[in-house]
């Protein structure tokens, strides 16, 4: 997978997208679940406040009931009827005492008997129910009055809070539940609260009753981490690790996946990943520097450098040459001119072309573009074409060797001896240099057959006026053989080998004048 200028195959960044490709769905499933998990604590809390409600609802009725069966006892004097109100009060569910009143004056108490009193603190919400925070008795003793109104007088219920606690406590104890009638509030440690203030949270429920003026609040909160989630979704979790984890496996898998070789060399054309090495060119008599051949190399990011043999044949296929060709050019000259003073006017600089670099234009721009930051007469261009490449001399190809030496650059035959460049060709072309072959130069001094093809290559390029450069030279022998021939400049292990520009700028141009690259030995 790759994105223009960014190449997801690079270790960290693959690295980088695997680890967000297990991390994103992580954090997203988690955050789905956390969710869920709070949803379920609201509908635990609202079904929590339900339950409670019910059974309150239950014991008021009972208390309802309660106070019902006593009516009668209205129309008694409270000497006659205590016992039947005590008994009353005994048998009772949840009852604690039954009060009789006149005209809003009690008179009569199942648990005091004849008793007189006003009851001015109570105010019975709708006119049922009052939760009162305790009594002369027991002032610290919450409880809840239930009201009956008839025209004989009121009967008065009272549910001691022991009963209500219980409830809010025996469903749940994860579940934290308050009562509430009118603006009092009963808390499930059994105190009683006048204008209570719940904590706000979005995980309360209320359960609000139909008949009465009462409510209940639950609240299940929230236990911090990520515990709780683990505990109510232990399915979820593993499904969300395993899949996480397949997600990333697959991605990095993804983009380590070995890509077809045009879509890796296209990938490293936007890496800019093709670097120049450059070859020094020494002159045959003087032994100096006089230019530098450049030879394309791949710095792979896994792989490391890669040799230009083994990709310029699919680069040359594939019609990638070019770019990549282009990009080399830029990087030497943004090199080399930023070096311009170290440079000596006239410096030979020459790029290996294939021939599917010359059916159009754009190789004209690329040197064009190459020789723009230099001034006139410092560096001289040259292009290599090998000679086991035929060029077709169609009028595209003319044309572009035309303006390319108009603008003068200069065109060298690479590999020379090996192919079959006749001299028609050679002079088609207005061939500037031969490069001798160096399966050739390295049998100097070993085959007769040999010298004798160099001998006449060096007789026929001094003929022609043609610059000869010998390649491959390795041996002093060599070297004093081919400077003897009239070879002008020769290139080789000898003087030494392809280096990147970077150190062949500090190493080749910053040395001193006078230093010898070889010793010439006597020629044979
Ligand atoms: P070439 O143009 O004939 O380049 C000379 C090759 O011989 C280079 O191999 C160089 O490293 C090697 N060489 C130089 N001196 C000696 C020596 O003394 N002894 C021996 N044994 N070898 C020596 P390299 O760099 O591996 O390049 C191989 C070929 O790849 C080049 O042959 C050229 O045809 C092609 N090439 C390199 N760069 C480019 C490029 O930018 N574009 C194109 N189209 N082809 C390129
Ligand atoms: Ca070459
Ligand atoms: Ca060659």
């Amino acid at each position: 997978m790759t994105i223009p200028f960014l190449d997801l195959s690079r270790p960290w960044l693959r690295l980088w997208c695997a680890f967000l490709c297990l991390i994103l769905p992580l954090i997203l499933g988690i955050g789905l679940l956390q969710k869920d998990y709070e949803k379920q604590l609201q509908e635990a809390s609202a079904l929590q406040a339900a339950r409670i409600l019910r059974l309150m609802e239950e014991m008021i009725e009972q208390a309802d009931t309660t106070n019902q069966g006593v009516i009668s006892l209205l129309d008694r004097p409270c000497a006659t009827a205590t016992l039947d109100l005590s008994k009353t009060a005994a048998l009772a569910s949840f009852v604690r005492s039954i009060s009789l009143a006149h005209d809003g004056t009690f008179y009569c108490s199942s648990i005091f008997g004849a008793r007189e009193w006003v009851d001015n603190i109570t105010t019975f919400e709708q006119g049922k129910l009052a939760l009162v925070s305790g009594n002369t008795v027991s002032p610290e003793h919450p409880f809840l009055s239930v009201r009956k109104v008839v025209h004989s007088g009121e009967i008065v219920t009272v549910i001691d809070s022991d009963y209500l606690t219980y409830l809010l406590t025996f469903t749940s104890s994860a579940a934290v539940s308050w009562l509430r009638v009118g603006d009092n509030w009963l808390d499930r440690d059994g105190r009683f609260h006048h204008g209570y203030e719940l904590p706000l949270s979005p995980y309360l429920g209320i359960a609000r009753s139909a008949d009465y003026p009462i409510s209940v609040y639950s609240l299940y909160a929230p236990a911090p981490g990520l515990w709780p989630i683990w505990h109510s979704q232990r399915a979820g979790v593993i499904v969300l690790i395993t899949f996480s984890l397949l997600f990333s496996a697959i991605m990095w898998w993804l983009l380590g996946r070995p890509r077809s070789p045009i879509g890796e060399l296209a990938r490293a054309i936007r890496a800019q990943e093709f670097v120049p090495f450059l070859q020094p060119l020494v002159d045959a008599r003087t032994q100096q520097v006089r230019g530098a051949e450049v030879l394309m190399r791949w710095r792979h990011p896994s792989v490391g450098m890669i040799n230009p043999d083994l990709f310029i044949p699919q680069a040359e296929a594939s019609g990638l040459i070019m770019p990549m060709t282009e990009q080399l050019m830029q990087k030497v000259a943004s090199a080399l001119s930023q070096q311009i003073e170290e440079i000596p006017d006239g410096f030979y600089i020459s790029f290996n072309i294939s021939s599917a670099c010359c059916k159009d234009l754009t190789l004209l721009n690329a040197c064009r573009e190459f020789l723009a930051p230099f001034p006139p007469g410092k560096i001289q261009l040259s292009l290599e074409l090998t000679e086991r490449e035929t060029l077709t001399n169609d009028i595209p190809t003319l044309s572009l060797f035309e303006q390319l030496d108009a603008l003068g650059v200069k065109l060298a035959i690479d590999d020379f001896g090996t192919g079959h460049s006749s001299l028609v060709y050679l002079q088609q072309f207005r061939v500037d240099t031969l490069k001798i072959d160096q399966s050739f130069v390295q049998r100097i001094g070993t085959e007769h057959l040999s010298r004798h093809i160099v001998d006449n290559v060096i007789d026929l390029g001094v003929r022609l006026g043609i610059r000869l450069i010998a390649e491959g030279v390795e041996t002093s022998p060599q070297a004093a053989y081919l400077c003897d021939k009239g070879v002008d400049m020769l290139q080789g292990y000898l003087f030494g080998r392809p280096i990147p520009i970077e150190q062949f700028i500090q190493s080749m141009l910053a040395r001193p004048e006078q230093e010898a690259l070889f010793a010439v030995e006597a020629s044979t």
